[in-house]
């Protein structure tokens, strides 16, 4: 007698395992009963129709009931929804939607691929006519009917996943103001934070209004227009909401016949697929699965899965022995410029697992080329690699970039499903030509990074462990040119281009740690060698470098829309009255130029250009955008136009602060280097005055000026009266013998057993030269800022608490990172 197999859903799960089914066995009967009109069709395409990048509507319909019916000889029945499930007789009964009649079906082998639906929680006003969910054709149509006939002008999208950014960008693609409300800190609960921070930066500058740690209170639909009131009182208007927060499984099904379920309402089945009736099979996304990297239970929809176990489930009925090893959650998608693909387990999970960096795993950080770069169109991926610390094992890496990525999360996946290493993907030979690759590919890179950290070749620092160092024991180093600071750097570090770093490695304490970053970690790891190799013993290197520390501080509220002037209005007080299109002015192209070197490109065209004057720059690198705009803001530039057209990024800068009639101090500070910087070594009371005076007077100007206390200088510093502070016997002689503030200081000449002091501050009275105590007044109301060396403090046995209030404490990198911004470093 015939197989007779019943398979309830007729989409990714439900038509893979019929299909197979039947290749399997040309006797069985099969029928599908799918509750909608359409089967098989391309859910995963349907935001790209609505977006009008997928034009012909008949191609989201992967085969028709009548195709699946020619070939396979398969009973395909939509319309027609399982509403019972018999275990012991083995039968189903099922209502025709078209003809409202119910009937049995019996079988010999079920299988359940009933999927998920979204969740629409109850929010008031939820049920507006105009807030949809995208899941199937139907609603499809719906949103696209809804779009193309309604004079539709803004959109809000709530949920930050995969689908919800999909929607985002094709609304977008519509030509529609779209905002995207998300109550995480991060779209893309796949990825970590830090690599979601390049997506937000990414989806801000397109334009998108990004709300992040938000949700909806409320719904309020009056005359087509919905008002979204969001948890934190702010309120957004929009003529359609899409809302796309997640999915539950459709197991009611299973619950009701009695089957297992998980706690999340997961239908529970064995590697067979089998479920806990002997002859019910379940796949998809109503399924739970084993976690493949770590065990345990886990729920993933996503349509590989789906297709795969729906093969295993039909294998396993036609007498095919086939076991499901689990999931990795391998995806991909576009969101907007960028290609996002993950696999494995991310760090969030790894923490809610209990497990810790640097004693469970490790983490490596890569910004690489997609392919050569001196061939044209290159672009870089930033990866995200997380392995086990005690044998290399991969866990799982984070993927984004414009071309390649996916490709790269591939082969790592595939790697990983054979308990793959960091060393195997040193050793992997992967296919080159300039066009494609490297000759080291990125994964090949990654690899390498890798085998460097667990063989202790490079100690590294993570990005969110370098603010919190202490300046005692850390001196950290820039290693990147001097101009690429201007894109921004890690606060007290000092730059020795790692080309100069061999002439000035006398610079840096050996006792300390020294802490070395460049753009992406490449540089400062050449850095790293040599300075290991000249006897500094205690090395780190910032993993994935500047890149990755600054895209995980990025503010999405720093960067102005692309077309849209509001954030460029807020800033520009006094806008003059022309015309960006006709003036004149001198183009840069830096298209098919990775950062930094757009930025770079800017920064010496516009050296060169007189203040006022304008340049307009192209770039297709997505990230300058973002960059350009705190570069402006650094360097005191104007922003004056951002547009995108095609895959370019077109700006328009004025050299110099908007209004001719500001001053133009900060744009010179920066441009042209004009701090002032000062060792105070002496604590001569004519040094001092000297120092205060120059201080005082170019901060007058406008200069910023640092004043670095160090050895009989911090005398100067001290308070005049006694403090209580606990000090040993060399400690209490020093200070004892040292003078106590401004009115013990001597004359370095003259002094005259005191004397010459008292004479100075007689005549400095009389011809109404301020007092050093007043200097140094002013001096703080200037803004000069005041640095006690916290090295000499110590060996002088100083205590804070002696020392006048209103001053900074730190090290040496302090005062070299305020000197090379400086044009004059005065040591007195
Ligand atoms: P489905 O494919 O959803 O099929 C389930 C079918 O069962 C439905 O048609 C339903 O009507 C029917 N059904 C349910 N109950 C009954 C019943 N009682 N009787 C009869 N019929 C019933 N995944 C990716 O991997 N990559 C992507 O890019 C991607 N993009 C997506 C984009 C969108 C907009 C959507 C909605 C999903 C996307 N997915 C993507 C997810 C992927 O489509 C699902 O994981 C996959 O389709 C799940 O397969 P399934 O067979 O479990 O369920």
């Amino acid at each position: 007698m015939a197989n007779k197999v019943l398979i309830v859903g007729g989409v990714a799960g439900g038509a893979s395992a019929a299909a197979r089914l039947r290749r399997n066995d040309e006797n069985a009967e099969i029928v599908i009963f799918e509750r909608g009109e359409y089967i098989s069709f391309a859910n995963c395409g349907l935001p790209y129709y609505i977006g009008n990048v997928i034009e012909d509507r008949e191609s989201l319909l992967v085969e028709t009931p009548e195709d699946l019916n020619k070939r396979f000889n398969i009973d395909v029945r939509v319309n027609n929804e399982v509403l019972s499930i018999d275990k012991e007789n083995k039968e189903v009964k099922v209502i025709n939607h078209k003809t409202g009649e119910t009937y049995k079906e019996s079988y010999n082998k079920l299988i359940l691929s009933p999927g998920s639906s979204p969740l629409k929680p109850p929010i008031p006003g939820i049920d507006a006519p105009n807030i949809f969910t995208i899941w199937n054709i139907p609603d499809t149509d719906a949103i696209k009917n809804y779009v193309d006939t309604k004079n539709i002008k803004k959109a809000t999208v709530v949920g930050g996943g995969f689908i919800g950014l999909e929607m985002a960008e094709n609304l977008k693609e519509l030509g529609l103001e779209v905002s995207i409300v998300e109550l995480e800190e991060q779209v893309m609960a796949s990825i970590d934070y830090e690599m979601a921070q390049i997506l937000h930066k990414n989806i801000t500058t397109n334009g998108v209004d990004l709300r992040l740690n938000d949700g909806v209170k409320e719904f309020k639909h009056n005359n087509g227009e919905t008002e979204i009131t969001l948890n934190n009182g702010d309120k957004l208007e929009a003529d359609i909401v899409i809302l796309s927060i997640g999915v539950r499984p459709n197991s009611q099904l299973a619950e009701e016949s009695g089957l297992e379920l998980n706690k999340k309402g997961g239908i529970v089945v064995n590697d067979n697929m089998k479920t806990s009736d002997n002859d019910i099979y379940a796949v998809g996304d109503a399924v739970e699965v084993e976690d493949f990297v770590y065990g345990g239970k886990i729920m993933v929809p996503l349509a590989g899965p789906a297709n795969k176990q729906g093969r295993i489930a039909a294998n396993n009925i036609a007498g095919i022995e086939d076991t499901y090893k689990g999931t990795q959650g391998t995806s991909v998608a576009k969101v907007f410029d960028f290609t996002v693909s993950s696999t494995g387990v991310n760090e969030k999970t790894l923490k809610k697992l209990g497990k810790k960096y640097n004693e469970d795993y490790l983490i490596a950080y890569a910004h690489n080329n997609n392919h050569a770069g001196y061939y044209p169109g290159s672009s870089k991926i930033n990866m995200k690699l997380i392995f086990r610390k005690k044998d290399g094992k991969i866990l799982g890496v984070q993927a984004i970039g414009i071309d390649g990525v996916e490709k790269r999360v591939d082969v790592i996946a595939t790697a990983m499903r054979y308990n793959g290493t960091v060393y195997d993907l040193s050793d992997l030979e992967l296919a080159y030509a300039p066009p494609y690759g490297s000759a080291k590919d990125p994964v090949n890179m990654l690899g390498f990074l890798g085998e460097n950290i667990l063989q202790g070749k490079m100690d590294i620092i993570q990005w969110f462990e370098i603010d919190s160092l202490d300046e005692d024991k850390y001196t950290i180093v820039d290693v990147r040119e001097e101009e690429e600071r201007d894109l921004g750097f890690v606060a007290n570090s000092i730059n020795i281009s790692v080309d100069d770093l061999r002439e000035n490695i006398d610079m840096l304490d050996k006792n300390k740690t020294i802490v070395l970053y460049c753009a992406t970690g490449i540089r400062a790891y050449v850095a790293t060698r040599i300075l290991l190799q000249k006897g500094f013993k205690k090395v780190k290197n910032l993993s994935g470098g500047y890149t990755t520390y600054s895209d995980a501080e990025f503010d999405i509220n720093s960067v102005p829309l692309i077309g849209n002037d509001t954030e460029l209005e807020k800033n520009k007080e006094p806008v003059d009255n022309i015309d960006l299109e006709s003036i004149e002015k001198t183009t840069l192209n830096c298209s098919g130029l990775q950062c930094p070197g757009p930025i770079m490109k800017v920064y010496e065209k516009i050296k060169n250009m007189d203040n006022g004057e304008y340049l307009e720059v192209k770039a297709s690198d997505p990230g300058f955008f973002a960059d350009i705009a705190s570069w402006c803001q650094r360097t005191g530039n104007t922003l004056m136009k951002t547009e995108k057209i095609n895959k370019e990024f077109v700006v328009i800068l004025k050299k110099g602060v908007e209004a001719d009639n500001t001053d133009n101090t900060k744009m010179k500070n920066i441009m042209e280097k004009t701090d002032k910087s000062m060792v105070v070594f002496s604590g001569d009371l004519d040094k001092a005055l000297a120092s205060f005076i120059i201080a005082n007077g170019a901060a007058a100007m406008g200069r910023k000026v640092t004043m670095f206390f160090t050895f009989w200088g911090l005398n100067i510093l001290r308070k005049d009266e006694q403090v209580p502070v606990k000090k040993n016997l060399i400690e209490k002689m020093f200070g004892l013998m040292m003078p106590r503030g401004v009115n013990k200081l001597k004359l370095s000449k003259m002094n005259m057993g005191g004397m010459g002091s008292i004479m100075m501050k007689k005549i400095m009275k009389e011809k109404n030269v301020d007092s050093l105590e007043s200097l140094i007044k002013q001096a703080q109301n200037n803004g000069v800022r005041m640095v006690a060396c916290t090295m000499s403090m110590d060996l002088m046995g100083i205590k804070e608490e002696e020392l006048i209030e209103g001053i900074d404490y730190a090290g040496v990198a302090t005062f070299l990172s305020a000197a090379e911004k400086s044009d004059a470093s005065l040591f007195i």
